[in-house]
This record gives structure tokens, C-alpha cells and sequence, in this order.
């Protein structure tokens, strides 16, 4: 087993909400996600803590381009390094006005203190791994599983028993429960569960979530990450077939998904303000109305 790093990106401050992962290879350190520009700093200070500088990494596997897990990709293509992406997500990177565009919609004047700067990366230094496609650096194997249903261009990465999972592994924050996030505006269940499914066959032992941190059990943490998804999709259908707004069911929404947390006994305070950061209750509300839209619409 190569030695794997956990580094704390210190999302707004704050730990254990995103983190990144070095790979140690014959080559050098490989990064698997970035987090997003605005936490460079604290990237590069965990870099520098394993005795690196971000022109060490010249490889990055990306899980996929939401900006919490890409967004300084780019800083790390200009110093050279090679970007591994799934195809449906390299366009984004090479021009992403659409992304920041969409994104300083929803984040409005937020947008830089969130997720800070994004320039585009030279085609030539985007790479796209075709399904189920092993990249090898170093005398490590990584292997790419195309997992969609979070994203559909997200892929989980392999690396012997262990798994990368980005978010389609599920979001849970140390001293709590897995929970899935269901941003706009790709939220497919099916597939996601699919994907679930996939990870399992895959014979992980250990998952990384990006939120947050490894899980040593995968089999039952996936199980759970299913039925919560199914619960969740479920909870949110009929407020969208009765034509409630978004911004009406958050707050119900929020209610419940607390209440779900306090009955597993998850009551600290930092550990909900960690899920919030990483998976807020209104990005799951548009999430999964956008699901059932599209799905009742194609009968
Ligand atoms: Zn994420």
C-alpha cells in the first residue's frame, strides 16, 4: 500500500469540512483533489508540512469539478502538472466562465470568500480517463470508476483496497453519520445507486471522503448511504408535486435532517455546523426537486 495523506483544507475556517489527498509515489506526491482555491493557503501549508511544494505535485486526479473538490486545479496546472478529470468535466476546466458564471449566481458576492479564483487549464494538460482506465505514476496503480449520480461526471479512484470516493461515497463528518449531497443539477438516484453498488464490487476496505476522512467500514457505510438516499428522495417528492418553493421546504427540510442527526445521538454543535459547510440543506433541496422534475417529466 503506497503511504495516503489526509490534508484539512480548513474550509472557512474550519476543520474536518474538506480535505485533499496525497498519494506518495516513486514520482513524487499525487494529489487527488484540490479543494477549492480559496483554501490554497492551508494546501499548500499541508504540502509543506510533508516536506513539498505545489510544483512537487505534478499529477492531480480530480473526483469531479464542483469547486469545493477542483476549484484550484488550475494553480497546480500552471505550474505544470497534469490534470486527471473524467471527459464531461474537462470542457469546464479549459473554459469555466460557464461554471463561475453559474456559480456566482447561486453564491452572488459570497463567491470569492467561498471559493476564491479559477482561471482555465491548457487542454493539452487535461487528461481523460476513459472507464475503468489504470493510470500508473510511480509504481502505484490508480484506477478510474466512473460513478455517476452525484455528478455525472464524476469518477471514484482506485487505488488497491482503497477508494477515493469524492461525494458520490457520501458526506460524513468525523463523529457523525453518512449523508448524501444532492447539489443541482445532476441528481440522479438510480444511478447513484448504481454507483454505490460499484464501489462495493470494487472490494474497497477503506473509503477517503472528501467529507470527511477515511471510512474502515465500507459495506455497512455504504448500505446506509443508500437507504438515506432513498429516504431523502422519497421525503422530497411531495412537496415538489404539490408545487412548493425551494425556499419554502429548506427550512423543513433542515428540520429534518437535523432531527435524522439527532437521533443517531449527533448533537455537538461543530460537528452540524461541519455538515452544514459541506452539504447545505438548500443545495439538497434544489438538488433533489430537480431530480423528481426531470424523472416525472420523462414518465
Ligand atoms: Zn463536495
Amino acid at each position: 500500500m503506497p503511504p495516503i495523506h489526509l490534508l484539512d483544507l480548513s474550509f472557512q475556517e474550519t476543520a474536518e469540512a474538506i480535505a485533499a489527498f496525497v498519494v506518495e509515489t516513486d514520482e513524487g506526491p499525487v494529489l487527488v483533489e484540490t479543494g477549492p482555491h480559496s483554501t490554497w493557503p492551508h494546501l499548500e501549508g499541508a504540502l509543506h508540512k510533508l516536506g513539498y511544494r505545489p510544483e512537487d505535485v505534478r499529477q492531480v486526479l480530480l473526483t469531479h469539478i464542483h469547486l469545493d473538490h477542483a476549484g484550484a486545479a488550475w494553480a497546480f496546472a500552471k505550474k505544470g502538472a497534469v490534470i486527471h478529470v473524467h471527459p464531461v468535466g474537462a470542457p469546464h476546466l479549459a473554459h469555466p466562465d460557464k461554471l463561475l458564471h453559474s456559480a456566482r449566481r447561486i453564491y452572488q458576492d459570497q463567491m470569492d470568500t467561498l471559493w476564491g479564483q479559477m482561471e482555465p487549464i491548457a487542454e493539452s494538460q487535461l487528461h481523460t480517463p476513459a472507464d475503468g482506465e489504470e493510470i500508473e505514476i510511480g509504481g502505484v496503480v490508480f484506477r478510474a470508476l466512473y460513478t455517476p449520480g452525484h455528478a455525472t461526471h464524476h469518477i471514484a479512484w482506485q487505488v488497491g483496497a482503497d477508494v477515493f470516493t469524492g461525494d458520490v461515497g457520501g458526506v460524513r463528518i468525523p463523529g457523525g453519520v453518512v449523508m448524501p449531497p444532492c447539489p443541482p443539477p445532476d441528481i440522479h438516484i438510480e444511478h447513484w445507486l448504481e454507483s454505490i453498488a460499484r464501489i462495493k464490487q470494487a472490494g474497497a476496505e477503506r473509503l477517503w471522503l472528501t467529507h470527511f476522512g477515511p471510512v474502515d467500514e465500507p459495506v455497512p457505510h455504504l448500505d446506509a448511504l443508500a437507504a438515506r438516499l432513498l429516504d431523502w428522495a422519497n421525503w422530497m417528492r411531495p412537496w415538489f408535486e404539490s408545487g412548493t418553493p425551494p425556499e419554502e421546504v429548506t427550512p423543513r427540510f433542515q428540520q429534518y435532517v437535523q432531527e435524522q442527526l439527532r437521533s443517531e445521538g449527533i448533537t455537538d454543535p461543530q460537528v452540524l455546523q461541519r455538515y452544514e459547510l459541506a452539504n447545505p440543506a438548500w443545495m439538497s433541496v434544489w438538488g433533489l426537486m430537480r431530480y423528481w422534475k426531470k424523472k416525472l417529466a420523462r414518465g
